[in-house]
């Protein structure tokens, strides 16, 4: 009671010395609410998970192995390059720059993905630079999804292509992948043929890949991104391929670039983010690469809406992927030195999940490995009753428990498909070996009163 009157006696005495009709406005602001409705697109998506556990793992301030974000230094030029531009560059690289890409940004993304999609891309027809990969994939879908469309969604997926296609008033409909023999490796999660068939019709407008796959793994094969491409040919569809964790393969897995095979340039829009290529995440800045009568349609969305990306922060990654280049193929490059390392992380995380009783399915790319944790002693009475899903509930036990923090797997699954995923939990292993050091322990801790 003491508390609140004296906190009031000091808003009183700030709103007295200050604007005081500014702070009354704001007060009363606060008093009242209006019925202003939300419009309906909104219905249904507006939980979001990234924001429901990273707020939980800082408030039991958890090792965090949840959101994917490396808790380690990007290489240092990198952060170098960026600290250059702004204090010793060009006065020009604080202000606008190009509205669809930095000029030096769209040329070195031509340069180095045009032989790498085998086609010559015009840096300033057919490459946009976005906030983020999420850019990318909004202005993609935004383009072209309308109401009446669908859109296959391969499960699981990264959550935002659901909330996202429904925004655009389309309609998601979902595959998973399903795990063939003993499942322990992302390679044996598949697509039935058949099944995916089936899920071509004339409504489809696209369908969106992810390879490799955020939250299990998967590195599609060239036969199996043949056998996609065939029904987008077939059916007159676009493909959506989100490639952010492109040059995050193991044991000599390659990744395939679905727009490089037969028939696909013309209908793939190719999704990158300089946040996972450079361990910048927070950097937030990504591209889609496509022919220009498709990603001029891209760009219309862009220019209404972002308009453009921040200049330092472009000529940073256009730099960045300047001096890749100029050391492309080489061990030092670090679209190689970067998955060596995380490897060896990848692995040591999997021995312990495995020691402490779960079994995790190794990953051949990306940076997060999914463990099934059904045989875990934990008791969840407490949250029976909630309605939730056993990873979300198992998940937040842990977190508040153990104060180790993870994402649970149904997340990146539709509503129907929930059953597969929910045994599973999601660790991220772009950490320092520090911070896995530290999840052992407590895991091992633990392991032993079960
Ligand atoms: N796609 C996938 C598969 C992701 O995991 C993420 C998470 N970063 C994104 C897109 C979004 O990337 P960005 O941070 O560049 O917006
Ligand atoms: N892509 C990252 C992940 O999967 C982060 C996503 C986010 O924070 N929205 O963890």
């Amino acid at each position: 009671m003491r508390a609140k009157t004296n906190m009031a006696a000091r808003a009183f005495a700030l709103l007295r010395h200050n604007k005081l009709h500014y702070s009354l406005t704001t007060t009363s602001r606060r008093m009242t609410s209006s019925n202003v409705a939300p419009a309906s697109r909104l219905e249904g998506i507006d939980k979001n998970v990234w924001i429901e556990f990273t707020t939980l793992a800082s408030q039991h301030n958890a090792v965090n192995l949840g959101q994917g974000f490396p808790d380690f230094s990007p290489p240092n030029y990198v952060k170098e390059v960026l600290s250059k531009v702004v204090v010793s560059g060009d006065q020009m690289m604080n202000q606008y720059t190009r509205g669809f890409g930095h000029p030096r940004l769209v040329e070195n993304i031509s340069k180095l993905f045009g032989p790498l999609l085998g086609v010559d891309v015009d840096p300033y027809k057919e490459v946009l630079v976005t906030v983020g990969a999420y850019g990318s994939l909004f202005c993609s879908i935004m383009a072209f999804v309308q109401p009446g469309d669908e859109v296959i969604i391969i499960e699981p997926f990264f959550d935002c292509y659901q909330p996202m296609v429904k925004l655009a008033g389309g309609t998601p409909r979902f595959i998973p992948l399903r795990a063939t023999s003993s499942g322990g490796s992302s390679r044996d999660w598949k697509l039935d043929p058949d099944e995916l068939k089936l899920m071509f019709n004339d409504k489809t407008k696209a369908i969106v890949l992810n390879t490799p796959n955020n939250p299990l793994g998967k590195v599609y094969s060239r036969d199996e991104l043949t056998m996609i491409a065939e029904l987008c040919i077939e059916h007159d569809c676009l493909c959506i391929s989100d490639e952010v964790y492109e040059w995050l393969l193991y044991e000599g897995c390659t990744h395939t670039r679905i727009g490089s095979l037969p028939g696909m340039w013309e209908r793939t829009i190719t999704i990158g983010s300089a946040g996972k290529t450079f361990s910048v995440t927070g950097w937030k800045i990504g591209w889609s690469i496509g022919p220009s009568n498709l990603m001029k349609h891209l760009h219309t969305v862009s220019q209404n809406s972002i308009y453009n990306c921040p200049t330092p922060i472009q000529e940073a990654v256009a730099q960045g992927l300047e001096h890749e280049m100029s050391r492309f193929g080489t061990e030092d490059c670090y679209f190689k030195s970067l998955p060596r390392e995380l490897e060896v992380k990848r692995d040591h995380l999997a021995s312990i999940l495995r020691e402490v009783g779960m079994e995790p399915i190794l990953p051949q790319g990306g940076y997060f490995i999914l463990a099934d944790a059904s045989k875990l002693k934990v008791d969840l009475s407490d949250s029976a009753g909630s309605g939730e899903n056993y990873d979300y509930r198992l998940v937040k036990w842990i977190t508040r428990n153990k104060q180790v923090a993870t994402i649970p797997n149904s997340a990146f699954y539709s509503d129907e498909h929930k059953d597969i995923a929910e045994k599973y939990i999601r660790f991220c292993f772009c950490k320092k070996d520090e911070t896995i050091d530290k999840m052992e322990k407590i895991f091992k801790e633990w392991a032993k009163t079960m």
